[in-house]
């Protein structure tokens, strides 16, 4: 999708720090980060948010991806975070899950 920052991403155009990719998926550092790691990954296809989904490979793939990343970086405890809508706090509208990592996490979430 032309205006999408996260399609930017998954094509190239816009530069990220990359941690994954593969053909259906790429994962990178988020800029503003809430914790010692935070790492969102996203399906290379534009799909707007979890609600959007109607092909569960996506899921699959993205949460494959999320299972090799913590491995890959020995992180044994993380929380992953799909924010759906604006009032959940979604600011990007390109699913994405965020993987957070290195501090405790409170519960409940803010
Ligand atoms: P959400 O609020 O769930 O939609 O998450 C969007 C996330 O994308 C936020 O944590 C932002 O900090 C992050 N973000 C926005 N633009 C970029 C970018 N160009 N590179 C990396 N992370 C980004
Ligand atoms: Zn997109």
């Amino acid at each position: 999708m032309q205006d999408c920052i996260f399609c930017k991403i998954a094509n190239h155009t816009l530069p990220s720090n990359p941690v994954f990719e593969n053909d259906k998926v790429i994962a990178f550092y988020d800029l503003n980060p809430q914790a010692p790691v935070h790492i969102l990954v996203i399906p290379k296809i534009h799909c707007p948010s979890l609600i959007d989904v109607s092909d569960n490979n996506i899921m699959k793939d993205l949460f494959d991806a999320v299972q090799t990343i913590v491995k890959e970086q020995n992180i044994s405890d993380f929380r992953t975070v799909i924010n759906t809508g604006k009032s959940s706090g979604q600011t990007v509208f390109h699913l994405h899950i965020h993987i957070l990592a290195g501090r405790n996490l409170l519960w409940p979430p803010g």
